[in-house]
């Protein structure tokens, strides 16, 4: 396991951002809490969601006043195929496991474990299916321990959940984005439901100076004055790139001008990105007015900020779908959304409110439309939207929900 590093944050710079209370309850909460010692374990340190929160959260615990380690598992390429199998399976999808399999996810949970000390931590948060079998083969001592699940499990492959769920009768806590994410029958007690968050001062959702988003505009290769319709997601077949070209191809028909952006990063442990990005370019063909990007191309965060602020719709036309970060950052931006019925997805894009939910490509096409032909819309679901994030989905409520449970586990 490799530890990784993160930049410092501050919980007093939230506080414009942040209702009182939330704060007052962080600090009060905090003085209860301090030294407490956590460890978060994951698969990555960059791309995707996961990530992206722990950037984030792992910082302000620190800040907090505990003692925080933030720990990525070494493992070998098959075992990400193995993996990314493996939430392809929980979210439903036909897949047969073998003894192979399941010798290849306990060796890599065993050789992970070897890094975990006796007693080492108060708390070990385990994120995802990836490192959730480290607890059969480490002693944490006396450390309490979390499984956190980004992926909705509710309907899985049997053969996969029976797998995992005997894994997870070592936990003290589970945490899923919704209560209904889990399965019944699941081997994890106490049951929390937490939805995800996102970091309004991180180059993601910060401000961007005007300079900043001229060099952006730049980076992304778009015209300016024309109209623009992006998609930000990894690429996955649950995202259905294919289903937002196929909107793009109807909608440009009616609006000649418009651009259609997708960005996906490449993650670590994601190895079907590759494959779907050549499948997506070969889908789309050419046409100059459709870019494909990835941080590969050098699109990093505050690029992706400047096309969550530049378009005039941001979809996330998933078929399956965790939570959907990429839907609270657009809102965040005052930019209307327009994401699948599925998932966290409904958590935050009220129909009709700050966006839409649709079930096809031909309700994608007819409310981006609406959108594209109603500006004073556009803006009203635009306030609805960031009024939405400031409520529900910033990382001060997200800090404090995981301080409520830290003192319901060790207290
Ligand atoms: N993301 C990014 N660059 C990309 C694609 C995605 O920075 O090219 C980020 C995106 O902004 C969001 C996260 O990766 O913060 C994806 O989280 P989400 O919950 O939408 O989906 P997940 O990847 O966890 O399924």
């Amino acid at each position: 396991m490799r530890s990784t590093q993160v930049n410092k944050k501050l919980l007093k710079d939230y506080q414009p951002f942040v209702e009182e209370e939330v704060i007052e309850s962080i600090i009060e909460l905090s003085r209860e809490l301090k030294g407490l010692r956590v460890l978060h374990v994951n698969a990555t340190s960059f791309g995707g969601g996961v990530a992206e929160i722990l950037h984030t959260l792992v910082p302000l615990m620190k800040d907090c006043g505990l003692e925080v380690d933030w720990k990525v598992i070494d493992a070998p390429p098959q075992f990400f195929d193995l993996t990314k199998r493996m939430h392809n399976a929980l979210q439903g999808k036909e897949d047969f496991l073998s003894e192979e399999d399941k010798r290849l996810f306990e060796k890599v949970a065993k050789d992970n474990a070897a890094y975990i000390g006796i007693d080492e931590y108060d708390v070990a948060v385990l994120h995802d299916p990836q490192p959730v079998g480290l607890p059969a083969f480490a002693n944490f001592g006396n450390c309490k321990l979390v499984w956190r699940c980004h992926i909705d499990t509710s309907s899985p492959n049997e053969v996969f959940w029976n797998y995992l769920n005997t894994f997870l009768s070592y936990y003290d806590a589970g945490i899923f984005t919704l209560k209904s994410y889990a399965k019944d029958g699941i081997a994890i007690e106490k049951i929390y439901d937490i939805p995800p968050s996102i970091d309004p001062l991180s180059n993601k959702n910060r401000m961007l100076s005007e300079e900043e988003m001229k060099k952006a505009m730049t980076k992304l290769g778009l015209v300016s004055g024309r109209p623009v319709i992006a998609q930000v997601s990894r690429f996955d077949p649950w995202k259905d790139p294919m289903g937002v070209v196929d909107a793009y191809r109807q909608l440009k028909r009616k609006f000649p001008d418009l651009q259609l952006l997708l960005i996906g990063s490449m993650a670590s442990d994601d190895p079907e990105g590759w494959k779907i990005y050549e499948d997506l370019l070969r889908y789309i063909g050419m046409d100059y007015d459709v870019k494909v990007l990835s941080n590969f191309h050098g699109i990093g965060d505050i690029e992706v900020n400047a096309a969550q602020r530049i378009s005039k719709v941001v979809l996330q036309k998933s078929l399956r779908e965790g939570f959907a970060l990429t839907m609270s950052e657009a809102m965040w931006k005052k930019t209307p959304v327009i994401g699948g019925n599925v998932g966290g997805i409904p958590l935050q894009v009220h129909h009709g409110v700050n966006g839409y939910l649709v079930e096809s490509v031909d309700e994608t096409v007819e409310y981006t439309e609406r959108i594209l032909e109603n500006p004073d819309l556009a803006k009203e679901l635009g306030r609805n939207g960031y009024e939405i994030v400031k409520k529900h989905f910033l990382c001060t409520r997200h800090l404090l929900q995981y301080l409520e449970l830290f003192r319901d586990l060790t207290r």
